[in-house]
């Protein structure tokens, strides 16, 4: 059995309004090595954020990193180039997770059939998070190894499981990835924050939502009714052992190293967080 690592690459934060506030969402990649049949293999899971001035002129959204730049000098720090990436697997196609396709050329992108369906024909709601340039980085991948559209849950490789989750986006996918401490689900944004996994515990969240035992927090922007999404958030649980949600500060950097399952208290949140120092 192959054990795979994890990294968390820290590409960008977005500012968000939020009432007169600024929320902070930092935005991730994860690079996943590991190896089958003794040769190395690297999976990037999503390709990150446009650089904050493309999305600011887009979305009116400023913060910073992002773009082709903040994504190799992560990279770097790992000892890696954007040519030594083999599949980057796609989560869905928001702009936030599915830009900078473009360095990686050769790699083999991975994503379900109906994701791109739906940055064709976005649900009307999410038509400003899906970005032509994408679409165009797709649709430049001609040749089977460039691209591989899935259906459904999928055995990628060995200890690497897509699990088919319609939820966020119609054709959302969670990675669940083996290691020597058990199964590490990337979960996006089916809950970008512990706090929708874990409503009720005290560590998850400043205001614990007893009335959501058992279940779960689901967010604003969606393609599909709540019922599904909660079970897809169940099904998730169920085939996992820990869950890591996208924009979340407090997620481990280095797993199976600092492993956990809910963060041992709220610091960090991104409620904690100051608005920062507008600098851009
Ligand atoms: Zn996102």
């Amino acid at each position: 059995m192959t054990h795979w690592t994890v990294t968390t690459l820290r590409i960008g934060e977005l500012y968000l309004q939020h009432g007169g506030a600024i929320v902070r969402d930092p935005v991730h990649v994860w690079l996943v090595r590991g190896g089958v049949a003794g040769k190395a293999v690297n999976l990037l899971v999503d390709s990150g954020m446009a650089d904050i001035p493309t999305v600011h002129q887009r979305l009116k959204v400023k913060g910073w990193g992002g773009g082709h730049a903040a994504l190799t000098a992560a990279l770097g720090q790992e000892g890696l180039g954007p040519q030594d990436i083999d599949y980057v697997v796609c989560t869905h196609l928001h702009f936030d997770h599915a830009d900078n396709l473009d360095l990686f050329p050769e790699a083999c992108v991975v994503v379900q059939r109906a994701e791109l369906m739906a940055a064709v024909d976005p649900v009307p709601s999410q038509r400003i998070f899906y970005w032509k340039s994408t679409l165009r980085n797709l649709i430049e991948r001609k040749r089977p190894a460039q691209l591989r559209l899935v259906e459904g849950d999928t055995d990628l490789l060995p200890g690497i499981r897509l699990l088919s989750v319609p939820s966020h986006t119609e054709g959302m996918q969670v990675v669940v990835v083996t290691t020597e401490k058990g199964r590490v689900a990337l979960v996006s944004d089916l809950g970008d924050h512990y706090r929708y996994w874990y409503p009720a515990d005290p560590r998850a969240t400043d205001h614990p939502l007893r009335s959501l035992s058992d279940a779960f927090l689901t967010g604003n922007i969606r393609s599909e009714s709540e019922r599904v999404w909660q079970a897809a958030m169940r099904r998730v649980l169920d085939n996992a052992d820990i869950v890591v949600p996208a924009h979340d500060f407090r997620i481990p950097l280095r797993m199976p190293e600092q492993w956990f399952a809910i963060p041992d208290s709220t610091d960090g949140d991104l409620a904690h967080v100051p608005p920062a120092d507008d600098e851009n």
